[in-house]
């Protein structure tokens, strides 16, 4: 180890809040179960709280961490020699290429940096058909997010396109005491399931994903209102869609129905 790197002092822009609780880690890598053979990547190895045991397990981990001095506190662990090591953003890392490297799907994982999660997990949606399953550390609020059902407050863009993409379940609860420094809010492991095949369907996942930022952005406003513009009340009672819900109130399958009725109907190019 270089001799000037003694202790590392978190960052916060890097969300760097370290696990701590053994057991903890014990539980999160039981559950994620890593096999010899397997293409596995951990975004944010941090200190290698979750690095470590997985290593004693397989040969070979790749770790995406945006820190270089944390890769060098890595470095002087013997299990160092097992990982191979990309100092980049997650969010542009190339997971293409380890898939096609590999010539299998990818398994993900990681105690993720809550400031870049919900942007980390959108970017990697769009990547489902190269993954096998994701299993993360989330803030239970976003957590809470992703499976939210129609009415329910946490219910909104981000509860869509990951149920249109994925098969999630919430794991457990974490409490704050589990990290250090201790953060001020509390935490979830979730397990994340690419569907082979979408029990949605929709034309273009583009045109989801901006009516429903459109319907979102307008939350508290009637459907009428805040997709006014693209949809006329003819077209929602054409649909079965009352427009006097709010976007909350629209199952994933209705918003499908809403988009696939504009490219079935030209209406952009209108
Ligand atoms: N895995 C470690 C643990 O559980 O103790 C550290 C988890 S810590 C919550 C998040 C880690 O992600 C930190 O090591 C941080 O430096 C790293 N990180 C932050 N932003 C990142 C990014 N955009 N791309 C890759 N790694 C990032």
């Amino acid at each position: 180890m270089n001799k000037k790197i003694k202790k590392h002092f978190p960052l916060k822009r890097l969300s760097q809040n370290f696990l701590i609780n053994q057991d903890l880690i014990k539980k999160i890598v039981k559950f994620i179960d890593p096999q010899l053979q397997q293409t596995l990547v951990e975004i944010g190895p941090g200190l290698g709280a979750l690095t470590k045991p997985v290593c004693s397990i397989i040969d070979e981990l790749i770790v995406v961490e945006i820190d270089s001095n944390l890769l060098n506190f890595l470095k002087k662990h013997s299990f160092y020699s097992k990982l191979i090591v990309s100092c980049q953003d997650a969010l542009i890392f190339d997971y293409y290429n380890v898939f096609y490297e590999k010539n299998q799907l990818i398994r993900i994982f990681g105690n993720l940096p809550y400031n870049i999660a919900t942007s980390l997990l959108l970017c990697l949606f769009e990547k489902n058909k190269i993954i096998q399953d994701m299993n993360f550390m989330l803030q239970k609020e976003v957590a809470e997010r992703l499976v939210a059902s129609p009415g329910n407050k946490s219910y909104g863009r981000l509860s869509i396109i990951a149920q249109y993409y994925c098969n999630i379940k919430i794991i457990f609860n974490v409490s704050p005491e589990n990290f250090r420094p201790i953060p001020k809010i509390n935490s979830t492991f979730v397990n994340l399931i690419p569907y082979k095949k979408s029990p949605y369907f929709t034309h273009d996942i583009k045109i989801l994903s901006y009516i429903t930022n459109l319907a979102f952005q307008k939350r508290r406003k009637i459907l009428r209102h805040s997709l006014g513009e693209i949809f006329s009340e003819k077209i929602f009672l054409r649909l079965n869609i009352n427009p006097k819900l709010r976007a909350e109130n629209l199952s994933i399958l209705q918003y499908c129905e809403l988009s696939n009725y504009i490219i079935e109907n030209n209406i952009f190019k209108k």
